[in-house]
């Protein structure tokens, strides 16, 4: 070969170098260019290149040793070609895609390619949390409830273990919507949600199954702590919460059932919970029961009583009997009668005869209250209305009224309409209230009293003493008759308090221009000690029982 040729050989191959290297260049510009990482690894883990890309995903947070570890386990251990990587440190997910090529050596290697699919991500999980979660309080909804209670029993009967559905119903919180507004009760909502799930055990096993109703699982795991997460939720209520500029007192009422020896469906769990915390609403609320099943008959009696006063309610109230108990005037001579309150007997066709103690709060519960107050509250004062014309103008009717009834928009429409339908007049009508925690938002109460008194009707404040009153309040409020509960009557001659507060109200009462009426007078020494003291109005058995309008007109008018 001569010199000549040997030379061009030489440039020609260095032209092709210069060209190769070229194109490795823009090569490598161009997979810098491009949105995903893209990396080459050899089959013995070392990293052979790395587009810019991948260095800024990657930088600082993994270093070349461990990239091919790294993404062999996003895939799997390899078993797969594409998988998905969280990279904790920086908060991000990737999609990671895996394909063999020939290297510029010919090798078979590697070639990685990752995207950052951290938005998607973050777009899924949101959807996902409004699926799962209550809007209001952030805690999962009664769906994630039922999907994480099924896998919870299935995984207890797997393993032999137990585990508790807890169902919580704040006691009274309508009184706080109504009372305070919705907002309010949205405070307070939130609030109860926060503190249930800084209680250790069960963080992430609070529901919101809608309403001011919870549910919280004990899974397997904690259900030796049953005992200690109780007594911590049940500390929760024991404080005020402070709303509208004022300390508001909320309690609840919980049922309990054990899983799997309870029940094994997510039917079959919530429903016996929701009866638990029914024998609990019934023994007075403000505590939790556990679901047995002796008490499963009386459950199921309940459940009858709800089917029946729907269908009592909707028959036009015919079932509800309104009875009288006169109250009679002892500060004028021989104690003539002066009226009677209203109370009312269901007697239901299929379950016999069931006591106001026994059905209200039910009835409040259900929300049937209103249909069946409205139709003791015209039948009373169409019947006072027939006393006043036969000869007792000066009858009056005194009809009870529920917290749930009180905090009707329409309340005193409700009245009006009634007073003119029935041509009763209203200084007749008074409408016994009680105190409730609820709305120790006076301002409230006092607007809504002062609404019914307007219509010239008369207020009693019923069970006196029992409640949350304080002396301070009946100062406040526009009433016009105190009635002191039966249990300071049972105790008087016997009780030096019982003796004390019963004088006292009367004489503070004296001094505000309002009446005193004494309930549950029995005996003979209990009507002695009351008529030393200023009392005008009584009302017990010692004068007469509860009874049919029939009999009392008979009695009485
Ligand atoms: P309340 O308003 O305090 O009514 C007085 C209760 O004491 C009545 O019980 C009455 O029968 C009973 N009682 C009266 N005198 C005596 C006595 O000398 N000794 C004893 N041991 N008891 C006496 P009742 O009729 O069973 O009603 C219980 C409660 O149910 C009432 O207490 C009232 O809070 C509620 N209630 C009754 N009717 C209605 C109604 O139409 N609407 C609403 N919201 N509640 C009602
Ligand atoms: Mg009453
Ligand atoms: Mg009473």
């Amino acid at each position: 070969m001569s010199k000549k040729e040997n030379g061009r050989e030489k440039e020609e191959s260095l032209q092709q170098d210069h060209w190769n290297m070229n194109f490795y260049a823009s090569g490598v510009e161009v997979l810098n260019s491009v949105g995903c990482g893209i990396c080459v690894c050899s089959s013995d883990d070392k990293l052979l290149f790395a587009n810019e890309k991948f260095c800024e995903f990657f930088y600082g947070r993994i270093d070349g040793k461990n990239v091919k570890r790294c993404l062999f386990r996003a895939l799997e251990n390899g078993k797969k070609n594409s998988g998905e990587l969280y990279i904790k440190e920086a908060e991000r997910w990737f999609d990671v895609h895996r394909t063999e090529i020939c290297w510029l050596d010919q090798r078979m290697v590697e070639l990685y390619t990752i995207y950052d699919i951290t938005e998607i991500k973050r777009y899924q999980q949101k959807i996902e949390k409004q699926v799962n979660n209550d809007f209001l309080t952030g805690l999962y909804n009664r769906m994630r409830c039922e999907q994480d209670l099924e896998e919870q029993i299935t995984r207890t009967k797997g393993n032999g273990g137990k585990g508790a559905l807890l169902y919580m119903d704040l006691d009274d919180f309508k009184h706080i919507n109504d009372g305070l507004g919705h907002q309010y009760g949205d405070v307070l909502l939130r609030a109860i949600s926060h503190s249930l799930q800084r209680i250790s055990g069960i963080e992430s096993n609070c529901y919101r199954m809608g309403g001011d109703e919870f549910i919280i699982i004990v899974t397997d795991s904690k259900f030796a702590m049953l005992d200690k997460i109780l007594a911590d939720i049940k500390e929760i209520f024991e404080k005020p919460w402070f709303l509208k500029g004022a300390d508001y007192y909320c309690t609840m009422s919980m049922g309990i059932a054990r899983f799997p020896s309870d029940g094994d469906t997510v039917q079959e769990l919530i429903k016996k919970a929701d009866l638990a915390l029914l024998e609990a609403k019934k023994a007075g609320k403000n505590r939790y029961e556990f679901y047995n099943e002796e008490s499963e008959g009386a459950s199921f009696k309940r459940l009858d009583l709800e089917k029946n006063m729907r269908n009592a309610t909707m028959n036009a109230c015919d079932e509800f009997e309104v009875y009288y108990q006169p109250i009679v005037d002892v500060s004028k001579p021989d104690n003539p009668c002066m009226g009677a309150e209203a109370l009312i007997r269901w007697n239901c066709e299929s379950l016999g005869f069931i006591s106001p103690a026994e059905f209200i709060p039910l009835a409040e519960y259900l929300g049937l209250i209103n249909p069946i107050g409205d139709h003791v509250l015209r039948q009373a004062c169409s019947h006072c209305k027939k006393w006043n014309d036969s000869g007792h103008p000066e009858y009056k009717v005194n009809v009870n009224l529920s917290v749930v009834q009180l905090l009707r928009n329409d309340m005193a429409d409700r009245v009006r309409e009634v007073l003119e339908e029935t041509g009763l007049n209203p200084w007749n009508l008074t409408l016994e209230v009680t105190e409730s925690l609820a709305i120790n938002d006076m301002t409230r109460m006092k607007q809504i009293l002062g609404q019914i008194k307007k219509l010239g009707v008369r207020v009693a404040l019923d069970d006196f003493g029992t409640g949350y009153s304080s002396l301070n309040h009946i100062r406040e409020m526009p009433i016009d008759v105190i009635k002191i509960d039966r249990c300071f009557i049972e105790d008087l001659g016997q009780d030096e308090f019982a003796d004390a507060f019963v004088r006292i109200v009367c004489e503070l009462a004296a001094v505000i221009g309002m009446n005193v009426c004494v309930e549950g007078v029995e005996y003979q020494r209990q009507y002695e000690i009351l008529k030393n003291m200023q009392i005008q109005m009584i009302q017990g058995f010692y004068f007469d029982k509860p009874m049919r309008a029939e009999e009392f007109e008979k009695k009485y008018v």
